[in-house]
C-alpha cells in the first residue's frame, strides 16, 4: 500500500515535537517496533531543529515536512528556506558544527544517517535545505 501527506508549520521550537509526533503517527500503519519509531522521531527531531537554527537563525520561516511510503518504505523529505549549505559534504562530517559556542555537537547528521537507512542532503545558499531520509520499517 502507500500514502501520503505534507505538513507545513513555522520555525518555531514548539512545532519540533509536532513533526516528531507527526511521523510518528504516519508511520503507525507500518507496524513499526517501538525501536523504530524511536529512530524516526530523532532524525525528524535533529533535521527541522537544523532547519529552526541554521536554516533560519531564530527567524520566522516556513518549514514542510513530507512523509509518504510505498509497502514498507517510509520516505521523510524536509525542506527549509532558509540560508542553505554551502559546502554539504563538510556540513555532513561527523563533529563538524558551525555553532560550536551555542553548544552544538556537530553531530546531527550523523545521527539521522545512524537513525535512518538512507539520508541525502540538497541545498543552495540562500535558497534553502532539503533533507531526504529513507528507512525501512519493520524488517
Ligand atoms: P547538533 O545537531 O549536534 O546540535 P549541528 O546542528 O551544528 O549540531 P549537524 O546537525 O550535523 O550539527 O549540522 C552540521 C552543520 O550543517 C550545522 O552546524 C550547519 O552549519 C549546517 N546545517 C545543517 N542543517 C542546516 C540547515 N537546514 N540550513 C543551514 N545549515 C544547516
Ligand atoms: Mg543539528
Amino acid at each position: 500500500s502507500a500514502n501520503e501527506m505534507l505538513l507545513i508549520f513555522e520555525s518555531n521550537p514548539v512545532n519540533e515535537g509536532l513533526a516528531r509526533v507527526t511521523a510518528a503517527s504516519f508511520c503507525t500503519q507500518l507496524n513499526p517496533t517501538l525501536e523504530e519509531i524511536a529512530d524516526l522521531k530523532t532524525a525528524v527531531s535533529e533535521a527541522v531543529t537544523n532547519c529552526i537554527i541554521h536554516g533560519y537563525e531564530g527567524r520566522r520561516g516556513r518549514i514542510e515536512m513530507h512523509l509518504s511510503y510505498r509497502e514498507r518504505e517510509l520516505y521523510v523529505d524536509i525542506t527549509d528556506y532558509g540560508v542553505g549549505i554551502s559546502d554539504v559534504e563538510k556540513a555532513m562530517e561527523p563533529m563538524y558544527t558551525s555553532k560550536p559556542d551555542k553548544d552544538r555537537s556537530g553531530m546531527g547528521f550523523t545521527f539521522m544517517e545512524a537513525f535512518m537507512d538512507e539520508l541525502s542532503v540538497e541545498s543552495e545558499p540562500d535558497k534553502g535545505t532539503v533533507v531526504h531520509m529513507k528507512k525501512i520499517i519493520g524488517r
